[in-house]
């Protein structure tokens, strides 16, 4: 644990060195960065993922992409994202996220989600992945929007504040939905649960929004601080992204033109 607002638990620190040491092993020129700080170990071969998605190899690759040399990909990994929610056993809120960016954007992203039905009884397959690469799509989920006319707001559960709380009044939104998890509200957004994700706060981090963010923009979202600014996720980056976060699958430009004046002022990119 590194601090009551920031748990690490056993769980993180397993998947992250999971998730890393098989992709540093199968594509070793590759920056890989991951949210816990882990002891420089040897990892245990049990730990090591060798398979590929048969699914993923069948699309073309978008011709963009075609002359991309491995030591230009940055991958942003946050093994489970939502950890204070999975610790008080919200288990549905955790995702884990994998996100991959060439010249600063997020291109591709994955996320897991891996108590997917788990409320659901024991017939049903528990767990899924969504996956998504800018110019091809996003997969693994029913594409589905808000019914028009209808706002919700989807925030964080655990990480509020009066900010926080006074941007999301001052969108005057129909109801507000409190989650864990970057990765559990774009995927809100994207199964038409909820129309704009808005976090008025510093605390979300590039590993938190760069899966999520290539999976969004694969399907026509757009994802942003709360000024407006895209994110970049090249290897010298700032972790932080201080100014917030606001995501929509559709009308971001209603969101982003009523967020008031007095919040954006105080969150200094
Ligand atoms: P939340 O919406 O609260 O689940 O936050 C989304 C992601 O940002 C999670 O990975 C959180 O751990 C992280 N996060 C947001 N706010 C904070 C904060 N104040 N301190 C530490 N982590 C935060
Ligand atoms: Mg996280
Ligand atoms: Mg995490």
């Amino acid at each position: 644990q590194t601090g009551a607002n920031d748990l690490q638990t056993k769980a993180d620190r397993l998947v992250q060195m999971s998730i890393c040491a098989s992709l540093a092993r199968k594509f070793p020129k590759v920056t890989i960065i991951g949210e816990e700080e882990l002891p420089a170990d040897e990892v245990t071969e049990e730990l090591i993922e060798d398979g590929h998605c048969e699914e993923i190899l069948k699309k073309t690759c978008p011709a963009q992409y075609t002359g991309i040399k491995e030591e230009e990909l940055v991958i942003w990994v946050d093994p489970l994202d939502g950890t204070k929610e999975y610790t008080e056993g919200l288990l549905d809120h955790v995702t884990v996220l994998i996100g991959i960016a060439y010249g600063g954007k997020a291109i591709a992203g994955v996320i897991n989600q891996p108590y997917y039905n788990y409320e659901a009884g024991a017939d049903v397959v528990l767990g899924r992945t969504i996956w998504g690469v800018v110019g091809i799509g996003a997969f693994g989920f029913q594409l589905t929007e808000v019914p028009a006319g209808k706002h919700i707001i989807i925030t964080t559960r655990s990480h509020s504040s009066t900010l926080v709380n006074d941007c999301i009044s001052a969108l005057n939104p129909d109801s507000v939905i409190r989650v864990g998890g970057a990765g559990n509200k774009i995927i809100q957004l994207i199964e038409g649960k909820a129309s704009a994700y808005v976090f008025a706060s510093p605390g979300c981090k590039k590993w938190d929004t760069c899966a999520p963010e290539a999976i969004l923009h694969a399907v026509g979202g757009k994802i942003t601080d709360i000024h407006g600014n895209s994110f970049q996720y090249n290897k010298e980056v700032k972790h932080m992204n201080s100014a917030g976060v606001l995501a929509t699958l559709r009308n971001y430009d209603y969101y982003a033109s009523r967020i008031p004046n007095t919040v954006k002022q105080s969150l200094v990119p």
